[in-house]
């Protein structure tokens, strides 16, 4: 399967995880708050925000997918950044609303609305079985990380229902306080993953894949002897920098063909490189390196 096509495919299973979750996340958010449930209005606050990281991932593949030679990738920046403020202020507003609502002498969140909990763990199962199955498939890291996190976010779900079941059956309303608690816990958690994940992308932090590496080096030999590779990262992306001492002799003619084949590799090596910049400077003579420059 071409890269490309294996993008659009993963940005298409995200749009419909995205959809899916974000179609139940509205009815939930209704509901919780007509019943002023606070854990239930937790549970679809947390989804709302897994269906907006479900659409962004989503597009920023869908762009991936379509990149042409002239596409700006600098944007993929301007995507991580966009991220984190949405997120952030998600998180603001949910922060707010715990502040001023949370009570220990309140009516428990009605007993049917487990089955909602239920239904919603069961949801989020489904997509995880149904994304590990991509990620076997496909091979993208992103669809990974996303399958352990529906994993975490089913037993949410459970603990939420049980702790309906606890302050129904025995008056503990503090069970779903602690469930409350327990969903903004991880909630938080889940934005720290998520804001070091957009920082990396904003400051284009280095990418750490010697195996990755060394297959550009491979690939950048083609054309002489690589100084140095960087991989860095741009967004949710990947960027490759090398420079490459290449025989004075070489015409510029041929040094056009063979950069072209070797941006041609390089991008192919990783669905997520999605630009490649390669230097050159003239490669010195052997005889004439001093021998103390290589213990210095
Ligand atoms: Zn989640």
């Amino acid at each position: 399967m071409k890269p490309s096509t294996r993008l659009w495919l993963a940005s298409l299973y995200l749009f419909v995880i995205g959809t899916a979750s974000l179609a139940y996340t509205i009815a939930e958010l209704l509901l919780g708050v007509i019943h002023s449930s606070l854990l239930v209005t937790s549970d679809a606050i947390h989804g709302f925000m897994d269906s907006a990281i479900a659409y962004i991932s989503g597009f920023g593949l869908y762009y991936a997918s379509q990149r042409g030679k002239t596409f700006p990738w600098e944007i993929y920046r301007l995507e991580s950044l966009l991220t984190l403020l949405s997120i952030l202020t998600v998180l603001t507003l949910y922060t707010y609303m715990l502040a001023t609502s949370i009570r220990l002498n309140g009516e428990p969140t009605p007993l049917w609305m487990t089955l909602l909990l239920l239904a919603g763990g069961v949801l989020t199962y489904v997509m995880y079985l149904w994304e590990r199955r991509n990620y076997h498939k496909l091979k993208l890291e992103i669809l990974r990380a996303d399958a352990l996190h529906a994993k975490i976010d089913t037993a949410l779900s459970l603990t939420s229902a049980a702790a309906v079941v606890l302050s129904n059956y025995f008056h503990l309303l503090i069970a779903e306080v602690a469930a409350v608690f327990v969903i903004y816990g991880y909630v938080l958690y889940e934005f720290t993953l998520l804001a070091k994940d957009a920082a990396y992308g904003i400051l284009g932090a280095l990418y750490k894949d010697p195996a990755l590496e060394d297959k550009i080096r491979e690939a950048a030999a083609e054309l002489g002897k690589p100084l140095d590779v960087k991989i860095r990262r741009a967004g949710s992306f990947l960027v490759v920098y090398s420079l490459v001492a290449v025989s004075p002799d070489m015409t510029v003619g041929r040094l056009h063909v063979l950069r072209t084949k070797a941006i041609k590799t390089i991008s192919k090596l990783h669905p997520l490189i999605v630009h490649v910049d390669i230097k050159f400077v003239p490669r010195r003579k052997e005889y004439k390196r001093p021998l103390k420059s290589r213990h210095a």
